[in-house]
């Protein structure tokens, strides 16, 4: 077994500095020995672990659609390629210095923009996930609905990036968007809600066809800034129609994405399309709250067992500074065991104003005592390029975390 001095000096040789913080990570951890660590189990240990279906990706071909996440985006605001970086790079082969010696083009960028982005690992997109469930946790749970047809999907976020993530990955797996819920109102969060009228169904109305409203999980503050920002996204129903701008001419009834807001409160269940969802406060910068998410998804059996009993529990923190301590506190004393954690790196070992970094996210990771963790949000030009960074990230002892990609399932099978 290696020990932590190699694992560590392994991981992170280009910064003297990121490995004295792991060293300390390490040694500190070796010393408390806390209980989430004793929690931690090797994939193999976990049976639950040995079903999860990582997919390479391989958007052509049809991947049957079973209860789990589809990571629809995993990198930072920007994305990746940083589009300086790209533009950059496209007229200068090499990477060029700044006075300052600050890059203005990064390997990853570079990596990003070779090639197909279904096959690219290294090209990211905002943090958005697509969870399948079969759970119908507003009613009785009905047999005859556990059946593929039957799964209902909810979108974390549509940001900016979203019409271009949800086209290149929900056709192959057979998707629609029942839900949406948001974490908070970055535009790298909302940007795209304005694009969910292009997935939604039509009906027919009195007055002609609108779409079929998308219930919208939001908190209060975030519903402000949206009815702000996208004020045409927000109706307001009992307003008299405003008088024509052209005298005389006909109102012109224009259509725009049909949205169902609804408020969340911290630690307050809702359902949005059958799967129950609580509401995680977590600081993204001192001054915002920005909510994380915790749900549980039915496992998938067979149609002839239809055994609902095994569930995969999960901790969303795609925006996160710092966790709140009433928020860690309910997550170890009122929700299930953590299995899967997704989480919050900007950069590797430098804090950052308003994201976590991934000694911070492996931090939360041992305290949350996650079964396995992802990593979201990466900067482009902060971390090693996708494989290099979690083969080395699979070499660390006590803690399970890789950094997940764009097009990443999870499937969640007993
Ligand atoms: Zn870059
Ligand atoms: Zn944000």
């Amino acid at each position: 077994m290696m020990s932590n001095h190699y694992l560590i000096t392994t991981c992170f040789t280009g910064s003297s500095f990121a490995l004295f913080c792991w060293r300390t990570l390490y040694e500190s951890q070796r010393e408390t020995k806390s209980r989430s660590i004793s929690n931690c189990q090797s994939s193999d240990a976990n049976p639950l672990f040995r079903t999860y279906h990582r997919q390479s990706i391989s958007p052509d071909k049809q991947t049957r659609d079973k209860p789990g996440i589809l990571f629809l985006g995993t990198g930072s605001s920007t994305g990746c390629p940083k589009p300086l970086c790209a533009i950059l790079n496209k007229y200068n082969t090499q990477i060029q210095q700044s006075a300052t010696g600050a890059r203005f083009s990064c390997q990853v960028s570079q990596m990003a923009i070779q090639g197909d982005p279904k096959y690219n690992k290294n090209y990211r997109n905002n943090p958005s996930i697509l969870i399948s469930h079969f759970n119908n946790d507003d009613k009785q749970i009905d047999k005859d609905d556990l059946k593929d047809d039957k799964l209902k999907h909810v979108i974390i976020d549509v940001g900016k990036t979203f019409r271009e993530g949800a086209i290149r990955w929900m056709p192959s797996h057979n998707q629609s968007i029942d839900a949406i819920v948001l974490t908070h109102e970055h535009m790298d969060a909302i940007g795209g809600l304005d694009d969910v009228r292009g997935f939604q169904k039509v009906q027919k109305t009195e007055h002609g066809f609108a779409g079929v409203p998308v219930p919208v999980f939001l908190s209060q503050r975030c519903f402000e800034a949206i009815s702000r920002q996208f004020h045409y996204l927000v109706p307001k129903k009992s307003e008299p129609l405003e008088e024509d701008s052209i005298k005389g001419s006909k109102k012109v009834e224009r259509h725009v994405a049909s949205l169902d807001y609804q408020i969340v409160k911290a630690f307050e269940p809702f359902v949005a399309a059958g799967l129950k969802i609580t509401p995680l406060p977590v600081m993204h910068g001192e001054d915002l709250i920005c909510l994380g998410f915790s749900f549980s998804i039915r496992n998938y059996t067979s149609h002839e067992s239809k055994d609902v009993s095994q569930q995969t529990h999960v901790v969303y923190l795609s925006d996160i500074s710092r966790m709140i301590p009433s928020t860690q506190a309910y997550i170890l004393e009122k929700l299930p065991p953590t299995d899967i954690l997704v989480v919050d790196s900007l950069l590797v070992e430098k804090r950052h104003p308003t994201h976590f970094c991934l000694t911070q996210a492996v931090e939360i990771a041992q305290e949350l005592g996650a079964k396995q963790t992802y990593i979201v949000g990466m900067n482009c030009d902060a971390f090693k390029p996708h494989d290099e960074m979690n083969e080395e990230l699979s070499k660390l002892e006590g803690v399970n975390v890789q950094l997940a990609h764009d097009g990443l399932v999870l499937h969640f099978t007993n």
